[in-house]
């Protein structure tokens, strides 16, 4: 996919193609991926278009906590009470896919190590 300002999770942002969405604010959003690697996999991206993580300024600090702390606050609003594992892929040797900066929540089974 090329990477754009303007891919499907800004479209998910304006309510212009459907997700199942588990929690906004005004500066991110929540919601299930469509193709769930674990029972639950859930994806939180800025509502700010940023590409890639290593896009990412040291402005953006703050961004970035409150990105970590949501991850969180659903987890636990999801009843991940056991753990639970956070994964950015980045830029192509990465697995990126999409070029709309988001971290995947995902839990409900046991991980495994190393990552594919
Ligand atoms: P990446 O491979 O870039 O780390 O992750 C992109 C994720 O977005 C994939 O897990 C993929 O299943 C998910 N995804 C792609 N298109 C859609 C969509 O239209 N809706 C939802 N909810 N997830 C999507």
């Amino acid at each position: 996919m090329s990477e754009t300002s303007d891919t499907l999770f800004s479209k998910i942002i304006r309510r212009e193609i459907p997700a199942d969405i588990v929690y906004e604010d005004n500066l991110c959003l929540a919601f299930r991926d469509i193709n769930p690697q674990a029972p639950v996999h859930v994806l939180v991206i800025p509502k700010q278009p940023i590409a890639k993580l290593s896009d990412v300024e040291s402005q953006d600090h703050a961004l970035m906590g409150h990105l970590l702390l949501t991850v969180k606050r659903v987890a636990d609003q999801l009843g991940l009470a056991n753990g639970y594992r956070v994964v950015i892929n980045t830029g192509p040797e990465g697995g990126q896919t999409v070029y709309h900066l988001h971290l995947h929540l995902l839990g409900g089974r046991q991980m495994t190590w190393p990552p594919g």
